[in-house]
């Protein structure tokens, strides 16, 4: 298999990576994802990893260039919230959130750049959300590490860019998975009103910019942050 063809998604064992991880096995990409627990989806390989440890997701990745050769494209996804006010928040509750969410980043794409320049071809894909940049109460945590992706972005464009790799954010509003399934209902009846499509999304269709950023059509495309908010965000 071809690097342009290798991909290794991040917290795959369920929800938006699990279905970007689908995606790309129907797509006929070879695909792995790490996973704490559980199993990605049929035709993916599962690693063991959890992202706020660098060996743990170096063994990981080792696994993967292993089994399924050099990969070109990482899509950095695995995310976790702990929301509260900031008077409440605590100095954990702050750290736990930005060591998974921008850390795993960190380390997942570092871990991966050293093949991608080996073949002078990669494709970064890093999950955000809305929040990142229209900014959320009781979410100083979650909303900052989601904007640090794209400073991330941007900076490993003006990095790598020239090397034949893209380096671009996917910005999700609100995604039918666990994480919103948490919401209490009138919470998500508040947030349905306040987003002009009305609704929240499939999973899956953040799924299919993901695949299309990491195809050749996409290739031209760097530092980017592509919204899949139902206009939730706009102008932010
Ligand atoms: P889920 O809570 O459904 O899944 C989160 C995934 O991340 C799980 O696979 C989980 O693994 C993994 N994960 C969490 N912490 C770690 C860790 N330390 N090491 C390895 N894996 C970890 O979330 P979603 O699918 O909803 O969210 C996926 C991404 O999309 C996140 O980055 C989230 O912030 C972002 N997003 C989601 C939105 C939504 O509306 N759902 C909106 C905007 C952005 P495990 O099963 O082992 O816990």
């Amino acid at each position: 298999m071809s690097t342009d063809r290798v991909v290794l998604v991040t917290g795959g064992n369920r929800g938006i990576g699990r279905a970007i991880a689908a995606r790309f096995v129907a797509e006929g990409y070879a695909v792995a994802v790490t996973a704490r627990s559980g199993e990605g989806p049929e035709g993916a390989l599962t690693v063991r990893a959890d992202v706020t440890d660098a060996e743990s997701l170096d063994r990981a990745y080792a696994e993967v260039e292993e089994k399924l050769g050099p990969v070109g494209i990482v899509v950095a996804n695995a995310g976790i919230t702990k929301d509260t006010l900031l008077l409440r928040m605590t100095e954990d509750d702050f750290d736990q959130v930005v060591s998974t969410n921008l850390g795993g980043a960190f380390r997942v794409v570092k871990r991966a750049a050293k093949g991608m320049l080996k073949a002078r071809w990669g494709r970064v894909i890093l999950i955000s959300s809305v929040v990142g940049l229209y900014g959320s109460a009781g979410q100083i945590n979650y909303s900052s590490s989601k904007s640090g992706l794209v400073g991330f972005a941007r900076s490993l464009t003006r990095e790598l860019g020239g090397r034949g790799i893209t380096a671009n954010v996917v910005a999700p509003g609100f995604i039918e998975t666990d994480m919103t399934a948490a919401l209490p209902e009138d919470t998500q009846a508040d947030y349905k009103r306040s987003i002009p499509a009305g609704r929240f999304a499939t999973a899956d269709e953040v799924a299919g910019v993901v695949t299309w950023l990491a195809s050749d059509d996409a290739a031209y495309i760097s530092g980017a942050v592509i919204p899949v908010d139902g206009g939730l965000g706009m102008g932010h």
